[in-house]
């Protein structure tokens, strides 16, 4: 059935009221953005491209009606969280209908050992929820003061918290997913650990998240330290001790090469960053002296330590300047500088060997490692930064990589199936039987931009 946007629009303002629905140009246009311009390949390809309805359901049965109405319109559909995601796969490349996950925020039960909510639940939420049962979450992005927890599981991969419990898909780190298909008249499925194949890094594309269960962890008080080291491959030799070490617990090991620290301002400012020197932060329950005498063996000495908070308040966070956050405030600093999704062999000792060898062909790089655990085994990821020339110099330096055994994330294309981010078959099995008109999020699949519409049957 062929509909115009004002009638649509109308549609969707009899679902959720008006208060509920954007339709201002400037309002869908700046909120139909997300985290893409940290690629400056990416800005130029998306920067036009937005909604034409944004609507914000109160319930779960106004979130249904909103897909079906959509569904029989044969509206696009795409999902939104906080919109942090940062390779544009949240943004709407065929206008339609963007629903917004903001108001979809209950908390529906808490326990020591998981949280079950809705899709719309901020990731901090969760934290200080879990906190006064004696419980934290087990991994999350440096974005959870805003990140939803849909958006997550959805656009997400791992975070703080990862060099402990892994990566968000693996064991029971989540542990039910509701979805709903998008259809004339949806339905919510229940999906238990074993079936969530095609729903984690969904990237809107397959189902829409309205309801998930997070496996919790019982709570620490962590400690947080700066440690800083005369050289990188110092820093990096003590970190990798640290984080193979499994008697010590950690939520998070990060190396940063100077002149990395030197962008993180409000640390400077607490001489946490001495000049010159490459650092590693940690968290974990050890005191003071213990890891003050071990950074002392391993060549390095404390500039910062924070221990664990007695108050209600968040207070300083070190995990506020890691992950992609780097990146922000490396951006911040320099808008010159962009960053790759990297991960360096996990042999002991050969990181430094693979860095040491891109950084005699590509001096444009500097490090930022962060440490995780994937299917069990310790690896050092990598959020790099890297001097932006030109798309040529960063695809040869994404291909040298690549070559060398360094697996390379490339956020600079918004097409899923481009690189190792992509699950493959599952999804697109998922998608066709959840998303049988290829309603969501069109656009971001390049297999799906070489097939024929899908028929309207
Ligand atoms: C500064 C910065 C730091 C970051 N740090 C990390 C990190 O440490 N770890 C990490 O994994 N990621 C990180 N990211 C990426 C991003 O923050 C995470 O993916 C985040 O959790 C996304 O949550 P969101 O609510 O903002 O999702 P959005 O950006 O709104 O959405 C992400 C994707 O999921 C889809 N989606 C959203 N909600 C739903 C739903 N209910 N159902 C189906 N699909 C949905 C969207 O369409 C989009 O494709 C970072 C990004 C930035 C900009």
């Amino acid at each position: 059935m062929v509909v115009n946007k004002a009638d649509f629009a109308g549609k969707v303002e009899k679902i959720v009221g008006a208060k509920n629905l954007i339709l201002s140009e400037a309002q869908r246009r700046s909120s139909s953005k997300d985290c893409y311009h940290f690629s400056p390949v990416l800005v130029p390809q998306l920067e036009e491209k937005f909604a034409d309805v944004i609507a914000r359901p109160q319930t779960q049965d106004q979130l249904r009606d909103l897909i079906g109405c959509a569904a029989a319109h044969r509206i696009p559909i795409t999902p939104r969280g906080a919109g942090t995601g940062n390779y544009g796969q949240g943004v709407p490349l065929r206008g339609g209908l963007m629903i917004s996950t903001r108001d979809l925020n209950k908390i529906i039960e808490i326990t020591t050992d998981e949280a079950r909510v809705e899709a719309g639940v901020i990731l901090q939420d969760i934290e200080k929820a879990a906190e006064s049962v004696s419980a934290e979450l087990r991994c999350f992005p440096s974005t959870m003061p805003t990140s939803h927890t849909g958006g997550f599981i959805s656009g997400g991969s791992g975070g703080i918290g990862s060099i402990q419990w892994g990566m968000l898909r693996e064991a029971d780190n989540v542990r039910h997913a509701r979805v709903l298909t998008i259809e004339e008249e949806p339905k919510f499925i229940d999906l238990e650990r074993s079936q969530l194949g095609g729903v984690l890094h969904n990237c809107g594309l397959t189902c829409f998240v309205s309801e998930v269960t997070l496996g919790l962890a019982p709570l620490v008080r962590w400690q947080q330290y700066v440690i800083a080291f005369d050289d990188l491959y110092s820093a990096l030799a003590a970190a990798e001790k640290i984080a193979f070490d499994d008697g010590m617990k950690k939520r998070l090991v990060t190396v940063f090469e100077w002149p990395i620290p030197s962008y993180f301002i409000p640390l400077v400012k607490k001489g946490a960053m001495p000049d010159g020197k490459s650092v590693l932060f940690l968290y974990t329950d050890e005191a003071p002296d213990f890891i003050g005498d071990l950074a002392a063996g391993l060549g390095g000495h404390i500039t910062f330590h924070e221990p664990p908070k007695t108050s209600v308040k968040r207070g300083t966070q070190i995990y506020d300047y890691t992950w992609n956050h780097t990146t922000q405030w490396a951006m911040k600093a320099d808008p010159q500088l962009t960053y790759l999704q990297d991960r360096f062999s996990n042999e002991p000792g050969r990181v430094a060997e693979q860095i040491r060898e891109r950084k005699k062909l590509f001096p444009e790089v500097l490090e930022h490692i962060e440490f995780i655990k994937d299917g069990g085994v310790v690896v050092p990821g990598a959020l790099s930064i890297v001097r932006f020339s030109s798309k040529d110099r960063l695809w040869e330096l994404i291909d040298w990589c690549e070559n060398n055994g360094i697996r390379v994330a490339n956020p600079h294309t918004h097409f899923l199936d481009e690189d190792t981010r992509w699950y493959g078959d599952e999804h697109l099995a998922r998608k066709r039987e959840w998303d049988p008109y290829a309603l969501l999020n069109p656009g971001h699949l390049l297999v799906m931009e070489h097939q024929t519409a899908p028929s309207d049957s």
